[in-house]
């Protein structure tokens, strides 16, 4: 990252190993009693521009969650479908949104689900539990149990994570603009509860060519009997 701290590291770098030191115009005597200081120094700005690099990262993150959030604190009720297990579409409703504090998310979650949910996180591709799936079903929120996919409209899709060219419902999934890592993306999240699920690209199969890159993680499978 390109800032203040890596300048003042190397020019620390630079006075500790006596490179650039008459350019600097540092008497020698002057320059033994600093180094000591001049490497905690350097080693400080070095701790420092990693912690910033730590910090942008999480910041970089968590815009998915605060621009949801900021959804979130507009209207407190929200048009969902309603389905059933068997994955037949029952009702369409206006409901109070899900809202917790994070305690609560962290107690109903395990850490992994909770950190994709609730802080935007991605697993890793290949690790999640629905990648490779193939049961008929539908896929419910792991928060609130909002249904969002149907296992009818699941694809190989070659990345290692669940995929589908459809939600269950467009009024259950809630889309947003997502430019974190470096990247220009539209984020997918539930629309009861907010919970990030994935992304959405549009290099699906037809017939609508979408391809939505699920967490396994914000899901839970329902299987149909
Ligand atoms: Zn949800």
């Amino acid at each position: 990252m390109p800032s203040d701290f890596d300048r003042q590291t190397s020019k620390h770098d630079a006075d500790s190993s006596g490179v650039g030191t008459a350019g600097l115009g540092c008497p020698s005597e002057q320059r033994s009693t600093q180094e000591p200081n001049q490497r905690r120094r350097a080693f400080l700005a070095t701790s420092l521009a990693a912690a910033a690099g730590l910090a942008l990262w999480h910041l970089r993150a968590r815009r998915v969650v605060e621009a949801v959030s900021a959804a979130a604190s507009g209207p407190k009720e929200v048009t969902v479908v309603l389905f059933s297990d068997a994955g037949e579409r029952l009702k369409k409703v206006t409901i109070e949104k899900v809202v917790k504090t994070d305690a609560e998310w962290r107690k109903q979650l395990d850490s992994n689900a909770f950190d994709i949910t609730r802080r935007a996180d991605t697993e890793i591709a290949f690790t999640g539990k629905y990648w490779n799936l193939h049961d008929k079903g539908i896929y419910r929120c792991i928060c609130c149990d909002n249904a969002l996919f149907d296992s009818a409209t699941k694809f190989e899709s070659g990345t290692g994570w669940p995929s589908f060219w459809q939600p269950i419902a467009k009024e259950n999934v809630h889309q947003s603009a997502d430019s974190s890592l470096g990247m220009d993306r539209i984020a997918v999240s539930c629309t009861e509860c907010d919970a990030h699920l994935g992304h959405v690209f549009d290099d699906g199969p037809r017939p609508t060519g979408l391809r939505y890159c699920m967490n396994s993680a914000s899901l839970r499978f329902v299987k149909r009997v």
